[in-house]
């Protein structure tokens, strides 16, 4: 039986969609490597990775067995007063993996989720010293998810604070880094953030930002110095640093983190949609002993946070395996030849009239057109020419799994020159 599209319009909320004007969506009957099958046979090379998490591509042999071997034992069991191998695995992954400095793991269910517990961490730390900060700084264009928490340190121009005004806490932005990833480093850039934070560092519980690479809020690349600068302000005012790497996690910027390119450590870092090669939903938030044992000395004597699904066994299983599977094979060279083919192949769109700029860092492409494009429009565009490509605003971009083949790639790039020369 095929999908009932009307049911599907009628009641089905998709991402930012109206109930009242759906916008159309294609029905998928399966993916598998980098391709997306519609219903109807239809193949879609694959540009978007699933919003970042799908590494790997899809229906990856390793991680189906991984699933189906975990499926064999349990799918769940509570995370409060139980354990099991695939948690303590996934944690001594991650720990090894990430800088040095972190080594307690907070696994949970989802990238707004992991932002909510750093969030949390760094106000229940400040609490353990016996002092009262509520106050987050953070850099405008940044987006961090959609809880509440997590909106509250999104760009404030999003619309999401407007709408929640008198919701939502308010909290201290200041300009994004302006100086390009390529860019001869200006030390300027870091001027409005050295001021917000010399007056306001005494409320101020942490510092949160996506280190290099600012996804949903203008899929922006800025220079690593910009994070250099920011750590050591961080420790001149003893300030937290929070690193979400949800998006720029797992080798997506060229570096296995994105901090990597700074050579930074940060205090607090959240990890998400690759985490499990985007199979199901994970997420991790990792801090210091230091933090962590700081937090747990407070009034409160724990980490008030404990979600239903914790450290859920069938996702930190394929997590397990997709790091396996990645650090087995040779993404840095992958994302490499990503990178320079992107390079090369979307600078042609700079010679349109409808496009302003082109950035491309590890296996990530952007296209900036001067006017907002009509979504459904150039959706149904691309499926003709027969690539999963889906805009937001200005933003034409692309960040395909690492396992994409030159010609697929072509065909993404090739689809952008196209429709973009029919705006
Ligand atoms: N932080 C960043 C940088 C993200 O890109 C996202 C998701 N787009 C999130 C947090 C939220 O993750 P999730 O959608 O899994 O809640």
């Amino acid at each position: 039986m095929s999908i009932d599209l009307d049911y599907d319009q009628q009641h089905l909320w998709h991402p930012y969609t109206s109930s009242i004007n759906p916008l159309p969506c294609y029905p998928v009957s399966s993916a598998e490597g980098c391709e997306i099958i519609l219903e109807d046979g239809t193949r879609l090379v694959d540009g978007m990775a699933s919003w970042w998490a799908c590494i790997h591509g899809y229906k990856v042999p390793e991680l189906d067995q991984a699933a189906a071997h975990q499926l064999g034992n349990m799918s769940h069991v509570m995370f409060g007063g139980l354990t099991h191998k695939p948690a303590v695995e996934l944690a001594k992954k991650l720990v090894a993996l990430t800088p040095p400095s972190l080594e307690q793991v907070f696994i949970s269910d989802s990238g707004s989720v992991a932002v909510e517990v750093a969030l949390k961490m760094a106000l229940q730390f400040w609490h353990a010293k016996g002092e009262k900060r509520a106050k987050f700084a953070t850099i405008r264009n940044g987006y961090h998810g959609d809880t509440f928490g997590a909106m509250s340190v999104c760009d404030p121009d999003g619309g999401m604070h407007q709408l929640y005004q008198g919701f939502l806490p308010e909290h201290l932005f200041c300009e994004a880094p302006q100086t390009r990833f390529e860019e001869t480093w200006d030390p300027a850039d870091i001027k409005p953030m050295q001021k917000m934070l010399e007056q306001h560092h005494q409320s101020i519980a942490a510092v949160i930002l996506e280190p290099v690479v600012q996804g949903a809020g203008g899929m922006r690349i800025y220079h690593p110095q910009y994070l250099k600068e920011l750590r050591k302000l961080c420790d001149q005012y003893q300030l937290l640093l929070i690193a979400d790497e949800i998006a720029t996690g797992f080798g997506r910027t060229g570096k296995l983190f994105a901090c990597e390119h700074a050579e930074i450590e940060p205090d607090i870092l959240c990890l998400g949609k690759g985490l499990t090669g985007g199979y199901m939903s994970l997420a991790a938030t990792i801090t210091s002993k230091s933090v962590a044992n700081t937090i747990c000395s407070g009034e409160a004597g724990v980490f008030m946070h404990g979600p239903t699904f914790m450290g859920n066994p069938l996702a930190c299983a394929v997590a397990n395996a997709s790091i396996d599977l990645l650090i087995a094979s040779d993404w840095q060279t992958k994302v490499a030849t990503i990178e320079q083919s992107l390079k090369t192949q979307l600078k042609q769109c700079l010679s349109l009239e409808s496009v302003t700029d082109v950035r491309v860092l590890g296996a990530i492409g952007v296209v900036e057109t001067k006017q907002a494009v009509n979504l459904a429009d150039i959706q149904a565009k691309f499926v003709e020419l027969g690539v999963w490509i889906r805009p937001f605003g200005k933003l034409i971009y692309i960040m395909p799994p690492y396992t994409i083949s030159a010609s697929q790639l072509q065909k993404l790039t090739d689809a952008i020159y196209k429709v973009l020369t029919s705006l």
